[in-house]
């Protein structure tokens, strides 16, 4: 039995217009332990001849029967596995993967084949001493010589001990000298196997050739036996085992290893593409997870970087307890003053030069500001302070006043003292910073303090004292002159009085409380409007008008008159950290109050809207991103084309390759997710928005990422292996001949 026979065999290279012809009908067969030489000149069909033997490439006609079995239906896994077991290549162009050493290429061989573990390294050493490459084992490929470089092709056309070697041309593009080396060494290795060398140098295998091959414009003119072989051996394949995925990932980090500076590339790449679309991930996240907050009624202006915690029975926190609060993870510092923040009044900003006033929506302590935040610096003195570019009308080193109420100029305001600005947030935060010196000082702005909050809700009552008239509400204004009547409607016509009048009076205190009080046996007088006159004014006498206002305040007596609280103030970097506050210290003991934290439904459907958009806005986004990724990846890749040729002339099949190819993206978006995480942590020490926003991220959210690149990383892989696997081996080798 022949291994190998050709049966009118013809094979066409067919191109968009031409059709060529690579062999014609050719009928040959071949046996093991047989040493046949094929020449002929160049265009003659050799190569086509030796690439449909060892199935790197079909045929058109005739029938090529290996071990007498028909491969016109062959497969490509079947080409694959065939190849796999029996077939060894040596090629001109000496077929090495450049960026491995002698070693790793000899070794890949025997890792596809499976040979066994423990045999591996003494196999491959043997084999690198047959071909003379023993001081050369470590180096790689590309520092090699042509002849160094086809000894180690051949070691590893060996390894596989395979019963059939094919050469096309070897010495094609070596000196004489490595030429003879060479064929001698392949004339060595070619006991009892089948050995078929085509060269264009009859006379350098003349000594060792059993038989000769001549072709001719795609016909064998000549088909000479030299030496008869007597005994023909049978054919012993090599085993094939599946490559299993462990032996992939070790290819795979070989791989990565192997091109170092490419890796690195591909890396940095990735790092910059992955760590810009986390940061927009994590801000998304950010917002949507604040745009869930509301600030909390009883403490509006407390931002989100203070916690506020009392015990349950209202007594005074020890030195010891305030220690451990001081002590935890998330706590930057603690204020045992915490009325000293004022919060729960509202807070009015005035210029001292008489220009500029505005509103304020928090206090809070400058440790929660950086440099970088700010133009000008951290206050330290008492009476130093950062205040918000939002109220431009201030600069840095003017003198400011703080008040309470909403407005300044309104009745009864309270002063807190003066303040030098001397630093400007440069974010929009309308929220006024103190020292830590002013924060931690035990002050006796208590009672001032409780003045104050008296005052704040008394002015609050008589702002908005009204009562219904004519089915509208009216305001009252306190009568700035004595009267003769307990109301009196303005306008400029005929005058009515009205005696023994009943109203209701209603209002809110400072906190929002209904306040309403019935008067009977008022004295009325109304002037008839003015036809101009839009809006109605009504007057009250002032003793009266004094009188409901106390009336109303004793109503709501606590509201000012609560007993100071025992109250801890704890500053924390943000929303992430005063969460986990909660959930440390909240407990029977414990009351925490994070104003920051408060949602409500209606919040909720929005935070879900923005939520859906957010992930569209990724989404995109993302595309765009890998879609960079991608065209880089993909020339990368491309120059990789030949390897995995190579590989697969070896005897990996497409399957094995695909997965190496899916695991070393996937390994590469991993180890790029991993990096860019350490990174960006790294980095939010330094840089304000990344330390913000980091700790917003959950467990679920990395595992989205993650995810998202592994997903990504996948679908690079496979469309590279659809590039990779849609030309022949050949094909591929021939295409990356000119490289
Ligand atoms: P040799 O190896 O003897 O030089 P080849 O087998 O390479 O000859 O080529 C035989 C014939 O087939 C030549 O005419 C060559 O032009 C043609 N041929 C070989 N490969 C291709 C190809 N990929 N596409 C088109 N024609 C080809
Ligand atoms: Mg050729």
């Amino acid at each position: 039995m022949s291994i190998i026979r050709l049966d009118q065999v013809a094979k066409y290279y067919k191109s968009e217009e031409t059709v060529s012809v690579g062999m014609k009908k050719i009928s040959l067969s071949f046996d093991l332990g047989e040493f046949v030489a094929v020449t002929g000149e160049s265009g003659s069909g050799k190569s086509t001849l030796l690439n449909v033997i060892s199935g790197l490439d079909g045929y058109e006609d005739g029938e090529l029967y290996l071990f007498d079995e028909e491969t016109s239906h062959y497969t490509i896994a079947d080409w694959e596995r065939y190849r796999g077991a029996y077939i060894g290549f040596v090629f001109q162009n000496y077929n090495i993967i450049d960026s491995y050493s002698v070693y790793q290429n000899v070794m890949l061989a025997l890792e596809i084949q499976g040979y066994p573990k423990k045999d591996r390294k003494k196999r491959a050493f043997e084999l690198i001493e047959k071909v003379g490459l023993t001081s050369h084992r470590h180096h790689k490929a590309s520092k090699l010589s042509g002849g160094q470089k086809q000894r180690a092709v051949i070691a590893r056309a060996l390894a596989k001990d395979c019963p059939v070697i094919v050469a096309d041309e070897p010495t094609g593009n070596l000196d004489s000298q490595s030429a003879t080396q060479i064929m001698k060494l392949l004339h060595e290795i070619s006991e009892g196997k089948l050995v078929i060398v085509v060269t264009h140098d009859y006379d350098q295998v003349k000594s060792y050739a059993t038989r000769k091959i001549k072709m001719h414009d795609g016909e064998v003119v000549e088909d000479k036996v030299l030496h008869k072989i007597e005994h023909p051996i049978e054919a012993k394949p090599v085993e094939l085992k599946k490559t299993s995925i462990w032996t992939l990932f070790r290819f795979a980090i070989r791989n990565l290893f192997s091109t170092p500076k490419k890796t690195l590339f591909l890396l940095i790449m990735q790092i910059l593409v992955i760590s810009v679309f986390t940061l927009i991930y994590t801000d998304q996240m950010k917002n949507i997870r604040e745009r869930g907050l509301e600030q909390s009624q009883i403490f509006p202006n407390v931002p989100e970087t203070r916690v506020l915690i009392e015990k349950r029975d209202g007594s005074e926190f020890s030195i010891s307890e305030i220690e451990s609060f001081r002590n935890l993870n998330h706590v930057n510092e603690i204020y045992e003053h915490s009325s000293l923040f004022y919060n729960e009044l509202d807070l009015t900003i005035q210029g001292l030069n008489g220009y500029g006033y505005g509103y304020i929506q928090g206090t809070d302590s400058a440790i929660s500001l950086s440099e970088s935040e700010i133009t000008g610096r951290i206050p330290v003195a008492i009476d130093e302070v950062v205040i918000s570019s939002y109220w431009q009308s201030f600069n840095i080193g003017d003198t400011i006043e703080l008040y309470n109420g909403y407005y300044y100029e309104e009745a009864n305001q309270v002063s807190f003292g003066q303040f030098k600005v001397v630093g400007i947030d440069n974010q929009d935060r309308h929220i006024i910073y103190f020292s830590d010196a002013y924060l931690k000082q035990d002050i006796e702005i208590e009672e001032q303090l409780d003045i104050s909050r008296y005052e704040n809700t008394r002015s609050s009552i008589s702002y908005q004292m009204t009562f219904d008239y004519e089915s509208a509400s009216v305001y009252i204004e306190r009568a700035y002159e004595s009267m003769d009547v307990d109301i009196m409607f303005v306008g400029n016509g005929e005058q009515t009085l009205l005696e023994d009048q009943t109203i209701e009076i209603n209002t809110y205190s400072s906190t929002g409380i209904k306040l309403e009080k019935v008067l009977t046996g008022l004295t009325v007088i109304v002037y008839a409007e003015d036809e101009n006159s839009y809006y109605k004014r009504v007057m009250m006498d002032q003793v009266l008008y004094d009188q409901l206002v106390e009336d109303f305040l004793l109503e709501v007596e606590f509201e000012y008159m609560l007993p100071e609280r025992n109250m801890l103030s704890l500053s924390v970097t943000g929303y992430y950290q005063g969460n986990q506050i909660i959930e440390e210290v909240d407990s029977n003991i414990y009351k925490v109050y994070y104003p920051a934290n408060i949602s409500s439904p209606s919040r909720e459907v929005l935070v879900f809207l923005s939520g859906l958009l957010a992930i569209v806005l990724l989404s995109l986004f993302g595309l765009f991103l890998y879609a960079i990724v991608h065209a880089v990846t993909r020339n990368v890749m491309n120059a990789r084309k030949k390897d995995f040729a190579i590989y697969r002339s070896i005897g990996a099949n497409q399957t094995s390759l695909a997965k190496l190819v899916v695991i070393e993206q996937v390994m590469m978006a991993v180890i790029g997710f991993g990096l860019t995480l350490v990174i960006l942590n790294v980095l939010s020490s330094s840089i304000p928005m990344i330390g913000r926003t980091l700790p917003y991220m959950e467990i679920q959210d990395y595992i989205i990422l993650i995810l998202a690149f592994v997903l990504f990383g996948l679908w690079l892989g496979l469309r590279f292996n659809k590039k990779v696997f849609k030309q022949t081996v050949i094909e591929t080798l021939s295409a990356s001949k000119g490289e």
